[in-house]
């Protein structure tokens, strides 16, 4: 066993798995960029305090999942845990909202959680996230849900389903929440110590609560989508017209309240098949009074976040093909210190020109070169001898058909151009 090994929750991305994930970057920046979403990219720490109140002091990730620490200079940071908190802090530290509204982004990136090791949770996870901020409108809530949606079936993933809630907001939600107490208090010796708690500070959440004998519970509950405001029942309203429009299936889930506090009105999760039954691949949802949490004007906002780490997973199970990433189709072999002193000189041209290009390394006998070139997957190897610097050619070998021929060197940058696709 090596002395030192990655830390629990971490993975290390080799390159025989960037095709993935260059692929997976590139669909969701192209699907992103498709509906005017521009890029951003935050620190990958922040103030603490910036997530205490923007998640929510008593959410799993603030209580237990959070990575703190007080650097040198006595700062209290946080890796961040997830992304919209420091993404509206840059919109309202850098003056976003006198630009056109709404403002459009994504981004992608780690985040940091303390999470319970299993297969699929990771501590250090990546994230494609989307945000769009300054508009009310449900047709904003629609657009963040079906890039989501195409995300996942552009990428090869099967019967996609939307789950759909609403949590209401500050005008509703507190009745709603009275009425689930009371409805908790007559049932609270069945539940568990959890919910027990939850119903203390973050009442919704006993929803989401995964305890068997908390589960007959739940399907008891009153549904929140009785309780909405005229506003709220009216956005959910649109959003399922519009869903019902673009033929994105869904269902109204009553227990879907997600683990953040700071959601409002819509809460979603995609479902998919990817490998086994169907289940959550991601998740997103509205936050209008986020903005006011974290010390800002009144600002609403919408959207998801969606796990790569998981997403390359289910696409390896399922036997998606990724284009591969491109590498030099030309190789340099050479014998001699003097073709050595001409394959490197050779190479760097080369490399000016647009041809990719590996030249070989130490003093070795043409046999074991070719043996690299082959196992490097080069179309083309130019070899270099004493005989050919004499005569100003070299052999360029063709490893597929295993001719040979001879390119006078100052023709051989435009023949290996027109030969092999510059990249
Ligand atoms: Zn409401
Ligand atoms: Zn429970």
């Amino acid at each position: 066993m090596p002395q030192f090994q990655r830390p629990t929750g971490t993975l290390d991305i080799l390159p025989e798995d960037q095709p993935y994930w260059y692929h997976v970057r590139a669909r969701a920046r192209r699907l992103a960029e498709m509906s005017g979403f521009e890029r951003i990219d935050v620190p990958i720490f922040e103030s603490t305090e910036l997530f205490a109140r923007g998640v929510g002091e008593g959410t799993d990730i603030v209580d237990k999942e959070m990575y703190s620490f007080t650097d040198k200079g006595d700062h209290e940071l946080t890796l961040r845990p997830e992304f919209t908190a420091g993404i509206l802090r840059a919109y309202i530290e850098n003056g976003m909202h006198v630009l056109t509204q709404p403002v459009k982004l994504y981004t992608f990136g780690p985040l940091f959680r303390y999470e319970r090791p299993q297969a699929g949770r990771f501590r250090q996870h990546t994230q494609f996230d989307v945000e769009i901020i300054g508009e009310q409108d449900p047709a904003a809530d629609l657009e963040v849900m079906v890039l989501a949606w195409d995300l996942y079936a552009d990428l090869g993933f099967r019967d996609l389903a939307f789950q759909l809630n609403s949590t209401g907001c500050p005008a509703c939600k507190p009745a709603y929440v009275a009425v689930l107490k009371e409805y908790y208090d007559r049932h609270h010796d069945a539940i568990c110590d959890d919910c027990r708690r939850r119903l203390e500070r973050s009442p919704l959440r006993v929803l989401d609560c995964k305890a068997a004998q908390c589960q007959p519970i739940i399907e008891g509950a009153p549904h929140i989508i009785d309780h909405l405001c005229d506003e709220c029942a009216d956005h959910l309203a649109e959003l399922r017209e519009y869903l019902d429009l673009l033929g994105r299936t869904y269902t109204i889930n009553h227990r879907l309240v997600r683990g953040l506090d700071y959601y409002t009105k819509t809460v979603f999760e995609v479902w998919a098949a990817g490998i086994g039954a169907q289940s959550a691949v991601c998740g997103g949802g509205r936050y209008d009074g986020l903005a006011e949490l974290i010390g800002g004007p009144s600002t609403p906002g919408v959207g998801f976040g969606s796990g790569q780490e998981r997403i390359i997973m289910v696409m390896r199970e399922l036997g998606v093909d990724v284009p591969p990433l491109s590498s030099p189709r030309v190789f340099l072999a050479h014998l001699g210190d003097a073709a050595r002193r001409e394959a490197l000189h050779l190479a760097d041209g080369m490399r000016r020109e647009d041809v990719a290009v590996y030249v070989a390394f130490g003093k070795r006998g043409l046999r074991s070169q070719l043996r690299e070139a082959g196992k490097r997957d080069a179309k083309y190897v130019v070899i270099l001898g004493e005989t050919e610097l004499a005569s100003g050619v070299a052999s360029v070998r063709d490893m597929g058909s295993g001719d040979q021929l001879d390119v006078h060197l100052d023709d051989l940058y435009n023949w290996l151009k027109t030969h092999v696709q510059p990249n």
